[in-house]
């Protein structure tokens, strides 16, 4: 994509965003917040960054891992997978990719490499759709790849599933979004936003790790939703506060200090 034309998909997706969730979060708010609350430049930025810049590197690393994977899987797996008839494919590849995401995401939040990267999306002190694009473009990358992977294996064209793809982007900025529905039991089967915004909790240890439903969180004891809002979100560990410092961040030499903070994630 030129120049331009990232520019205008930017431009294009900030303006359809918040036209659809800025009068969401006016409406039913989580809790009380200034539309530009504090670090919400910084988050533009990081929205930005994964516009003009990161998604297509990060698209790029994927096409190349999917080549990989092309050239090592032995085509009687690929023929026997293709056999199954169309629908069963495509439950297999959502059903494979909830498994792996939310695994996947437990150890983000257990393997301190991998917490570095993740800390960064964590850092956020205010939740709203903005906040959902604060993410270092390598931990973009590993959960990108991890949702997509089954597809890859499988040898499942994406095309059949770019409408589940975009539905589970704008899922994962809509469950940051500062709003809370009265869906009642409907959460257990499409998640919510007070979900995720418990397993942004400062305080954390709160679980809700899924991506779309919260199937793996009830199958894995993780399901967490009290009827309020955390006191706080963020991290306990320090962490620099500007764009730049956030993406250097993960590749700084942890201090002594820093070492001991780990489970309280
Ligand atoms: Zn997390
Ligand atoms: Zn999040």
């Amino acid at each position: 994509m030129t120049v331009p034309n990232s520019i205008l998909a930017a431009g294009i997706s900030f303006l359809f965003l918040a036209l659809m969730l800025w009068p969401l979060e006016k409406v039913f708010p989580a809790r009380k917040q200034r539309l530009l609350r504090p670090d919400w430049w910084t988050d533009l930025l990081f929205f930005l960054g994964q516009y003009l810049l990161w998604g297509g590197v990060v698209f790029a690393i994927l096409q190349y891992f999917r080549h990989w994977l092309d050239g090592i899987l032995p085509a009687a797996f690929r023929a026997a997978v293709a056999g199954q008839p169309w629908w069963l494919q495509a439950a297999e590849v959502v059903l494979l990719s909830d498994f792996l995401i939310y695994w996947g995401h437990r150890l983000q939040h257990r393997v301190p490499f991998l917490w570095r990267f993740h800390s960064i999306h964590h850092s956020a002190e205010h939740l709203d759709w903005l906040a959902a694009h604060r993410e270092h473009p390598l931990d973009s990358v590993y959960t990108v790849g991890l949702i997509n992977l089954p597809a890859f294996v499988l040898g499942f064209p994406l095309e059949m599933l770019a409408g589940l793809l975009a539905f589970r982007g704008l899922w994962a900025i809509y469950i940051h979004s500062n709003v809370r529905l009265p869906i009642g039991p409907l959460r257990w089967f499409i998640g919510a936003p007070e979900l995720h915004h418990w397993h942004h909790d400062k305080a954390r240890d709160a679980g809700n790790y899924a991506n779309i439903s919260p199937l793996m969180d009830l199958l894995f004891g993780t399901y967490r939703c009290p009827d309020h809002e955390p006191e706080a979100f963020g991290v306990s560990e320090p962490m620099p506060k500007s764009y730049l410092g956030q993406l250097l961040h993960p590749f700084r030499r942890p201090a002594k200090s820093e070492k001991s903070v780990s489970d309280s994630r």
